[in-house]
C-alpha cells in the first residue's frame, strides 16, 4: 500500500515536473523530497522565499510581483553595485525594478534615463544633484500642511498650544534648514546609526559604530546628578579601546566628570569608524550630534517619521478625540519618502550610494508574513505564512489584518489565493496545508471572501 502511494506520487510529481511549471524547474528545488516524506516540501522559510522568487508570488497586501530577497540586496551591495557608475548600477538592477514600489520604481527610471546622459555618475551625486529642485517642490507641499496645522492648533488648550507652537517651529526651522539650538536625542541618533548602517558591509567599522552607538543609550549617562559608576566608565572605554585598536586607552579625567564630554568622545570614536569606510553621510550625522552635545545651533533635518513621533507624545493623553484626530489628518498630508519622489530624494540628499540603492530595493523585498502573528501565537508553519514585501510586513506588525486590508483593494487577496490555490492544484503545496493557509486567513481576515471551494481540486497522490 505504501510503496503504490510512494509509486504513484512519482509520476505525479515527474508530471507536475514537466506539464505544469513554466519555469521548466524541478519541485524537488526548493526542499528534499525523499522516501516517507512526501509533503511539505517546503519547510523552511529560505525554500519559501525562493519558491515565492522563482514562481512570481506577489504580495498578499499590495499585490507588488516579489522577485528578490534581501540576501540578494545584500549580495548586490557586496558586489560593490551601487557604488558603481550608474550605467551599470541600472542596466544589472534592470529586471528588478519592475517589481519596485512605485515611488522607488519611479526613481530608478529617473536614474535610468540620467544614465545615458552621465553613465559615469554614482547615485550619491545624482540624488544630490536632484534634491535642490526636490527642496522646493517639497516645500511647496510642506509649508501649507504646517499652515493649517498652526490654524487647527488654535482650538488646543493652552498648555497644549504651546508645546505644538514649539514643536511647528522647531520642525519649521528644519524644513527650512536654519540652525536651531537642538537637544540631543542618544535615542534617536542610534536609531538613525542603525537605519545608515543596514547598508553598510559587516566588518570591523560596521561593528565599531554598532557598539559604539549601542553606549549611548546607557541610562547612566542620562542621570545628570551623580557620578558617573565606574563600571560603566570601564565599559565605554573597553568599547572605545576595542574601536581604537589599543588595549591600553585611557579615558581623560574631564570624560570621566562629564557626560556631555563622554558623550563626545564616544560620538567623535563613531565618526572616525564611519571615516575609515568613507561613510560621509554617517560622518556628518555624527557632527551635527557632536554640535548638539555641546549646545551648537544645528541645521537639522526634517523627518516626518520624528515629527509625527513627536505630534503623538504631545497629544498622547489630550482627550478631544475630534480634534486630535483632525490634527492628525493634517499631518498625513506631509509627503513621506513611501510616497512622494521629492521626500525620497531630500531624504538621501546627503546618503552614501550604498545606503541610496538599499533603500530603493528593501521596501520590495519579499518576506514571510505570519498571516496570524507570532505575537499572537501564530504558528511558525507553513500554513501560517503568505509572501509579503517587506514594506507591508512591516507596517502591519500584528495589527488587525481586517483593519490592516481597509489600505488595499480587497481583490489583492483574491489575486494571492488563487495563485496559491493554483500551485496547490499542481501539486507545489499539499492539499492540507493549502486548506489550513485558507483557514487561517479566513480567520484572520474575516471581510474578505475568498472561494476556494469550487477551484482548490483534492489531487490524490500529488497532494496528501
Ligand atoms: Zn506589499
Amino acid at each position: 500500500m505504501r510503496v503504490s502511494e510512494i509509486n504513484s506520487f512519482i509520476v505525479n510529481y515527474k508530471n507536475n515536473q514537466y506539464n505544469y511549471s513554466p519555469y521548466n524547474t524541478p519541485v524537488r528545488r526548493f526542499g528534499t523530497v525523499s522516501f516517507g516524506q512526501r509533503y511539505p516540501v517546503i519547510q523552511t522559510y529560505s525554500q519559501f522565499r525562493k519558491f515565492g522568487i522563482k514562481m512570481g508570488a506577489h504580495c498578499l497586501y499590495c499585490n507588488n510581483i516579489l522577485t528578490f530577497d534581501n540576501s540578494m540586496i545584500n549580495s548586490w551591495k557586496n558586489q560593490k553595485l551601487f557604488q558603481a557608475p550608474i550605467k551599470v548600477f541600472t542596466s544589472e538592477l534592470k529586471p528588478y525594478s519592475k517589481s519596485l514600489h512605485n515611488t522607488e520604481e519611479t526613481i530608478f527610471n529617473i536614474i535610468s534615463n540620467i544614465s545615458k546622459k552621465s553613465p559615469s555618475a554614482r547615485l550619491s551625486t545624482v540624488i544630490k544633484i536632484l534634491s535642490v529642485q526636490s527642496n522646493k517642490k517639497l516645500l511647496n507641499e510642506q509649508i501649507p500642511v504646517f499652515k493649517q496645522l498652526a490654524e487647527a492648533a488654535r482650538e488646543l488648550p493652552p498648555e497644549y498650544q504651546k508645546q505644538i507652537y514649539g514643536l511647528l517651529n522647531k520642525n519649521r526651522a528644519r524644513l527650512l534648514r536654519i540652525p536651531n539650538i537642538e537637544e540631543f536625542s542618544a535615542k534617536d541618533f542610534k536609531y538613525k546609526i542603525k537605519k545608515l548602517s543596514l547598508s553598510m558591509e559587516n566588518n570591523k567599522a560596521y561593528k565599531d559604530i554598532k557598539h559604539l552607538s549601542e553606549l549611548l543609550t546607557i541610562p547612566d549617562l542620562k542621570l545628570t546628578e551623580s557620578d558617573i559608576t565606574p563600571e560603566v566608565l570601564e565599559r565605554i572605554r573597553r568599547t572605545i579601546a576595542e574601536a581604537d585598536r589599543n588595549p591600553n586607552y585611557v579615558l581623560s579625567k574631564k570624560a570621566k566628570k562629564s557626560r556631555n564630554i563622554l558623550k563626545s568622545t564616544i560620538v567623535n570614536k563613531i565618526k572616525e569608524a564611519a571615516a575609515s569606510v568613507n561613510r560621509t553621510d554617517i560622518k556628518k550625522l555624527c557632527e551635527d550630534a557632536e554640535k548638539r552635545i555641546n549646545g551648537i545651533p544645528v541645521a537639522g533635518k526634517f523627518s516626518n517619521k520624528a515629527f509625527c513621533y513627536d505630534l503623538n507624545a504631545i497629544l498622547e493623553n489630550f482627550d478631544n478625540k475630534e480634534l486630535k484626530k483632525k490634527l492628525f489628518d493634517i499631518a498625513a498630508q506631509l509627503p513621506t519618502s513611501e510616497g512622494s519622489i521629492h521626500a525620497f530624494i531630500i531624504k538621501h540628499a546627503d546618503a552614501s550610494s550604498d545606503t541610496i540603492g538599499y533603500n530603493l530595493f528593501e521596501p520590495s523585498a519579499i518576506t514571510i508574513e505570519h498571516m496570524q502573528p507570532s505575537s499572537l501565537n501564530g504558528p511558525d508553519l507553513l500554513r501560517n505564512w503568505a509572501f509579503a514585501c517587506k514594506r507591508c510586513n512591516n507596517k502591519r506588525q500584528s495589527e488587525d489584518m481586517n483593519e490592516f486590508f481597509k489600505m488595499f483593494k480587497q481583490s489583492n487577496a483574491v489575486k494571492y489565493w488563487n495563485q496559491i490555490i493554483d500551485w496547490c492544484n499542481k501539486g507545489y503545496f499539499s492539499f492540507e496545508d493549502t486548506t489550513e493557509m485558507l483557514k487561517i486567513f479566513k480567520r484572520q481576515c474575516s471581510s474578505i471572501k475568498i472561494n476556494s471551494n469550487k477551484k482548490l481540486q483534492y489531487l490524490p497522490g500529488i497532494n496528501v
